[in-house]
């Protein structure tokens, strides 16, 4: 049996799906995240794995994303909001405990290949995945594969700044990373929320915003609106520079249905084409896509992922600056 394993390490749950070639899922378990313990989050994923092997009794490859990078350095995890795997060589001890390969990404790299596999961008050759959520992230697939990029960045826009942007938005908001005005300052489900607080002084979550708009909110729907332009510029700047044929949508903000009308709409504006046959759409596999596309990495159709030793210079990262700008877990 042709069996792949992904995970989806999440700071309070763990998940794992078991995909055959098909992508049929023979199982799928989810189990609390054992907080603050390091060696009872390697066993707790060991365990899962072993249990679903001996039930299906075939063995697995194993793929998994997980919150914070791979420190090319030093081979360890940093960065990560679940602080307990930080410093940690999660890669090499996972891979050590369950005696074979286990290949890493990250998530948005994650969502772009299970889409591009079979999700809402099957068949596309050029897939652009963009993960709106409690940050910003990108992730780009070529021919079903990860592009992973010489610094491991490739799709990583969520730190490039606002494009087209007009004299209210800049400098635009201090971003963690220590830019202003960063795209995940106006584009996350945080960032949606504090642009309605500056305007409105009214304090909602984004969730709360999304719901008053539909029900008609004159306020919360402007706060959309806003929200909507930017992300088309945003999705312009992509277009021109790789042309996808489909943009796939993950996160908490992919469940908008205005996003996959409005932004269309709008884009054309800034994109350097008179024809554009791009598609946005959300994530087929919504919160799933993640862990599926763990497995398919796992498989092999991971393009440049990070599969090598501690050190590979494929490992994905951010910058080695002091600003420690870097990936984090964001859906
Ligand atoms: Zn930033």
């Amino acid at each position: 049996m042709d069996l792949a394993f992904g995970v989806d390490l999440g700071g309070t749950k763990i998940e794992i799906v078991a995909l055959d070639r098909e992508g049929r899922e023979l199982a799928r378990r989810r189990v609390p995240t054992p907080r603050e313990d390091y060696r009872a989050t390697i066993e707790t994923i060991a365990r899962l794995i072993e249990e679903e092997e001996a039930r299906l009794g075939a063995r697995g490859t194993v793929g998994m994303g997980h919150p914070g990078a791979i420190s090319p350095a030093s081979g360890l995890v940093k960065n990560a909001n679940s602080t307990w795997l930080n410093g940690r060589p999660l890669h090499t001890d996972l891979a050590a405990r369950l005696g074979r390969e286990v290949v890493l990404a990250n998530d948005a790299n994650c969502l772009a290949l299970s889409e591009a596999t079979d999700g809402a961008a099957a068949g596309a050759r050029l897939v652009f995945a963009v993960i709106l959520g409690t940050g910003v992230g990108g992730g780009i697939a070529v021919d079903g594969k990860v592009l992973d990029g010489a610094n491991a960045i490739a799709g990583e826009w969520g730190h490039n700044p606002l494009p087209w942007p007009c004299a209210e938005e800049l400098p635009g908001p201090r971003c963690w990373c220590g830019l202003d005005g960063c795209q995940e300052t106006w584009l996350s489900g945080p960032g949606l929320a504090a642009d309605h607080r500056r305007v409105t002084g009214q304090e909602l979550s984004g969730p709360a915003i999304v719901a008053r708009a539909e029900a008609g909110d004159p306020a919360c729907r402007a706060t959309l609106e806003r929200y909507v332009g930017r992300l088309a510029r945003g999705l312009a700047a992509v277009i021109n520079l790789i042309d996808p044929e489909v943009v796939v949508v993950g996160g908490g903000l992919s469940r908008v249905p205005l996003i996959y009308e409005a932004v269309p709409q709008l884009w054309s504006r800034w994109i350097f084409s008179d024809r554009v046959v791009t598609r946005l759409v959300p994530a087929r596999h919504g919160d799933s896509s993640g862990v599926r596309g763990a497995a398919r990495l796992g498989r092999g159709d991971r393009g440049g992922a990070f599969s090598g030793n501690p050190g590979s210079a494929a490992a994905p990262v951010g910058r080695a600056d002091p600003r420690a700008r870097t990936r984090r877990n964001r859906a």
